[in-house]
């Protein structure tokens, strides 16, 4: 029997899906593992030396693909909502620091307004943030999240409302992440990733699974293939339409942060060779 080739080439992981190592040991780890796609969630940035954090992901040959997250910008409190946008561009300022080419935007809602109302806001913080964003060279990647954060964590629940609010901008800096664990769901997703990708918005492509039952809808991701989403079909969606970006593994869990997270890396490494 012939082992299939390794191909990691398009592998990316985001620090956060091992949360328990911070920027130093999610670097050297997943180089070793022949990983090189890194997409840095900004509290492996705190107390760090930007230009320090650089030189680390250099010497590695770590290609950074994204930096999360921005966004949050809806609040019922004005002074929110301007400390949302000094958050951004300070950001959009790690992004470009760090060589990450974009920001995922969680786009954010407050459950004191409508959802309406909370999509003005995010459009709004959009508009502010643009002129920064373009400056830096830095992408601004809006990711609708699943409908059950709709209260709390975005207004924007489904790729048709990203799709609506990138072409509100008709931009190059503005586009969108599309994340499995959000939208697998959706009866028009393959027909809007086509759109997405039509209107050059297509940006970023999140990868995990969906477990059933799932015990904590924030901390209980699965590895692909541990749940119900065919994740190969969505990503054969993705690609049909000539998009060639990492494809992103992005998993919170609880369960796989109590265990070694360098025999779970090699998990995810056998998941994304196999199930993805
Ligand atoms: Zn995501």
């Amino acid at each position: 029997m012939i082992s299939k080739i390794e191909d990691l080439s398009k592998l990316c992981v985001h620090t956060l899906t091992t949360r328990p190592w911070n920027l130093e040991e999610c670097v050297k780890n997943y180089a070793a593992a022949g990983i090189h796609g890194i997409t840095i969630w900004r509290n492996v940035l705190e107390n760090q030396n930007l230009q320090e954090a650089r030189k680390l992901l250099d010497g590695y040959q770590m290609q950074v693909v994204s930096l999360a997250r921005g966004g949050f910008f809806p609040s019922v409190d004005k002074r929110k909502r301007e400390a949302a946008i000094e958050d951004n561009l300070w950001a959009i300022e790690q992004a470009a620091a760090v060589g990450a080419p974009s920001i995922v935007l969680v786009c954010g809602a407050d459950g004191g307004q409508s959802l309406e109302k909370s999509r003005e806001q995010i459009a709004e913080g959009i508009v502010k943030i643009l002129p920064a964003a373009r400056e830096a060279g830095v992408k601004l990647s809006i990711e609708p999240l699943h409908p059950m954060y709709a209260g709390d964590r975005s207004a924007i629940n489904t790729l048709c409302q990203a799709n609506d609010m990138a072409e509100r901008f008709n931009s190059e800096w503005v586009g969108v992440a599309v994340d499995v664990y959000h939208l697998w769901w959706d009866p028009t997703l393959r027909t809007e990733i086509q759109r997405c990708a039509a209107n050059n918005h297509l940006f970023a492509f999140h990868v995990c699974d969906w477990n059933v039952p799932t015990t904590d809808f924030l901390n209980d991701r699965g590895l692909m293939g541990d749940g119900c989403i065919n994740v190969p079909e969505i990503r054969s969606w993705v690609e049909e339409t000539g998009f060639s970006g990492y494809n992103e593994v992005e998993i919170f869990s609880d369960k796989y942060w109590a265990t070694d997270q360098k025999m779970y890396l090699e998990k995810i490494k056998n998941a994304y060779l196999n199930n993805t």
